[in-house]
C-alpha cells in the first residue's frame, strides 16, 4: 500500500481519490485536506477525467477532523498557532474546512463518494459535498459533536440531506444511521455489499461518463443552482458564523480547556458520551410504574 496520504489514480474516464490514513480512520488533518484539494485540481485539469470517485482506504471512510490536535498528540501543523485565538480559528476553519469543502461541492465534474465503515462529523460533511453517495452495507453515518459543544460541523449539511425534522433528531441525539436507514432517508443513492463497493461505484461512474462532459457539468451546476435558490449557500454562510460563535462561548472554551488536559482521545470520547451533566441540578425523574 502506498505511503501517500491521498492516492490519486486515473483509469479511463474515472479518477479515484482515496484518503489514505487508515491507522486513524482517515481523520482529516491539514496535510490530508491540502492533498485532497490538490488531487481535485489534478482531476479538474485532466480532460480525460469525466467523473471523480472519493473513497477512504482501510476500514472506514473518515472519522472526521483530526481532533488529536486538541489533546496535544498531533504532528506539528502550520495552522496550529493560528487556532489559538478566536480570529485565527475562524480563519483556519473558513479556509481549510468551509472553503475547501465548498470547492468539492462546486467541483465542475460529477463526483461520487464511496462510503464504508464509519462516516463521522466532518467525514459526513465531506461525503455530502459529492453529487452522489454509494454506501457499503456496513456504512454508518453520525455527527455526534453537539455533546462536545460543537454546533454541528462547519457546513450544516443535514437539513439538505435528510430533511428538517430528521436533521434535528440526528444532531440533537447524536444518532447513528446505518446504510439502510441512510438510503431510506435519501442520504445515499445506493447501498451495495461491502466487498463490491469500489466495483459498483465504478460502474455508476462509467454510466455517468457516457454523458458528454459539458452536458453533465451544466446539469450538475443547474441542480446546484436550484439548491442555492432554495437557500443552500446562504444557510451555510449563516451556519458557519453561528458555528464560530458557538466555538467562542464560555461553555465551548471551558470544554476545550478540559479536553487539553485529557491524555487520550479515549478520555475525550468518554467525556462526550457522558454528555453535559453540569449546570442547574436536574429534577430527578418521578418514579412511575410505567403505566402512566
Ligand atoms: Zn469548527
Amino acid at each position: 500500500m502506498s505511503d501517500d496520504i491521498v492516492i490519486y489514480e486515473v483509469d479511463g474516464p474515472v479518477a479515484t481519490i482515496t484518503m489514505n490514513r487508515p491507522a486513524v480512520a482517515n481523520a482529516q488533518d491539514s496535510r490530508l485536506i491540502d492533498e485532497l484539494d490538490a488531487a481535485f485540481n489534478a482531476a479538474d485539469i485532466n480532460d480525460s477525467v469525466r467523473v471523480v470517485i472519493l473513497a477512504g482506504a482501510g476500514r472506514h471512510f473518515s472519522s472526521g477532523h483530526d481532533l488529536k490536535a486538541l489533546v496535544g498528540e498531533a504532528e506539528p501543523d502550520s495552522w496550529r498557532t493560528m487556532r489559538e485565538t478566536p480570529e485565527g480559528k475562524f480563519h483556519h476553519e473558513r479556509v481549510m474546512y468551509y472553503e475547501r469543502c465548498k470547492r468539492i461541492h462546486d467541483f465542475r465534474k460529477p463526483t461520487i463518494a464511496a462510503v464504508h465503515g464509519s462516516c463521522v462529523a466532518a467525514g459526513l460533511m465531506l461525503a455530502c459535498m459529492c453529487d452522489l453517495i454509494v454506501a457499503a452495507d456496513d456504512a454508518r453515518f453520525s455527527n455526534p459533536v453537539l455533546r462536545m459543544t460543537g454546533a454541528g460541523v462547519e457546513l450544516l449539511v443535514e437539513p439538505w440531506e435528510i430533511g428538517i425534522r430528521k436533521a434535528k433528531e440526528f444532531l440533537l441525539t447524536s444518532q447513528t444511521l446505518d446504510a439502510a436507514e441512510a438510503w431510506r432517508l435519501g442520504l445515499v443513492n445506493r447501498v451495495v455489499p461491502a466487498g463490491e463497493l469500489m466495483e459498483r461505484t465504478r460502474q455508476l461512474a462509467e454510466e455517468i461518463a457516457l454523458v458528454p462532459p459539458v452536458t453533465a457539468q451544466v446539469v450538475k451546476e443547474s441542480i446546484n443552482h436550484a439548491a442555492d435558490l432554495m437557500g443552500k449557500s446562504d444557510s451555510w454562510r449563516y451556519h458557519f458564523m453561528a458555528h464560530q460563535w458557538a466555538h467562542n462561548t464560555k461553555t465551548a472554551l471551558d470544554a476545550l480547556e478540559r479536553r487539553k488536559q485529557q491524555r487520550s482521545m479515549k478520555e475525550v470520547f468518554a467525556d462526550r458520551d457522558r454528555g453535559d451533566t453540569e449546570g442547574p441540578a436536574r429534577p430527578k425523574p418521578a418514579a412511575t410504574d410505567g403505566a402512566s
